[in-house]
């Protein structure tokens, strides 16, 4: 198929690449630095990708830099025809998602969010699990696409129900790891070793993916990113906000936002969210921070 994919980052970069390997015909385009993918074309703007693309798939940080790249004056719209399908895997508002696929609708082009689950390494192994929102048989005729870049498909419902159910999977991680870090700090503070620490955890039932996860990172302490934490707060943000406008409390949330305020202060929002342990470490007065 002709795919032009839009956002070369942690994890659109690999993404690109294995539609690529998979035989499709690619056009790449970056915000910044014209960057280049073996076997693919690199395009000059969103709008010039899309010129004669079937899909046009974007995995870019957030809300904003979506809207940018489908509406702004290079954008795709420029280039939407009939048929088209646009594939987002930013995890970005479920409600912004609706108001662009209505918009998009009107040149009869359809909207399939799409995030992902699974991390730098899923990315470029392939193993990534899809989490989409979107008419049932355009899903399914995106299967080998899906494929290409990923291990399962997980179709949740109508277009913005897969944005809605990753960005509640995305609380449930937060929430695990600052369980997991402030029993960490604490069991450290008591003379425990960390260690041994994550030794009992992952021999109990509160053993997690999450966990099994960070847990070697944590004990290396390195916070290179593998999800870096602007991102996770970003997510914390969407979560937030959407809960708002329907009318949900999220106490524990919020309190976890304002670790993650603090971080940021820190300097700390390129390394992955995993380094907010530093923070409950500085109070305790155990230091240990990373570079
Ligand atoms: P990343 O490495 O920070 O890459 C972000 C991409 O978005 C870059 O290509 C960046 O372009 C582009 N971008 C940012 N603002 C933009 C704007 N205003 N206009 C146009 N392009 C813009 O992030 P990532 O880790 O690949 O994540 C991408 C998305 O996937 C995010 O929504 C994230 O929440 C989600 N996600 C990430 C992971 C993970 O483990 N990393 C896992 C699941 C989901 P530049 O290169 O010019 O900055």
């Amino acid at each position: 198929m002709r795919i032009a994919f839009l956002g070369l980052g942690i994890m659109g970069r690999p993404m690109a690449s294995n539609l690529v390997k998979a035989g499709h015909e690619v056009s790449v385009w970056n915000r910044s630095a014209r960057q280049h993918i073996d076997g693919a074309r690199t395009a000059i703007s969103p709008a010039d990708a899309a010129q004669d693309a079937e899909i046009v798939w974007m995995c870019v940080a957030d809300t904003a830099a979506v809207e940018r790249l489908v509406f702004s004056e290079d954008g795709i719209e420029q280039s939407l025809r009939e048929g088209m399908v646009i594939a987002d895997s930013s995890t970005i508002s479920p409600s912004a998602t609706l108001r662009f696929a209505q918009r998009v609708a009107e040149k009869g082009v359809q909207w399939i969010d799409a995030p992902v689950t699974g991390s730098k390494i899923g990315a470029e192994n392939g193993q990534l699990i899809f989490i989409v929102g979107g008419p049932a048989e355009t899903v399914q005729a995106m299967e080998p696409l899906f494929k290409a870049m990923g291990k399962t498909v997980i179709h949740v419902g109508d277009t913005g129900k897969g944005q809605a159910a990753k960005i509640c999977m995305n609380l449930q991680i937060a929430m695990i790891y600052e369980g997991f870090a402030e029993g960490m700090t604490l069991a450290r503070k008591l003379g425990v070793a960390p260690e041994k620490m994550v030794e009992l955890v992952q021999a109990s039932m509160i053993r997690s993916g999450v966990v099994d996860y960070k847990a070697p990172f944590v004990l290396r302490r390195d916070y290179s990113p593998n999800f870096p934490l602007r991102l996770m707060h970003k997510d914390i943000h969407l979560l937030l906000d959407t809960a708002k406008e329907v009318r949900v409390k999220l106490p524990a949330l919020e309190t976890v936002d304002e670790i993650y305020e603090l971080s940021s202060e820190e300097g700390w929002d390129d390394l992955d969210f995993a380094a907010t342990i530093q923070l409950l470490e500085k109070w305790a007065g155990l230091g240990g921070q990373t570079k």
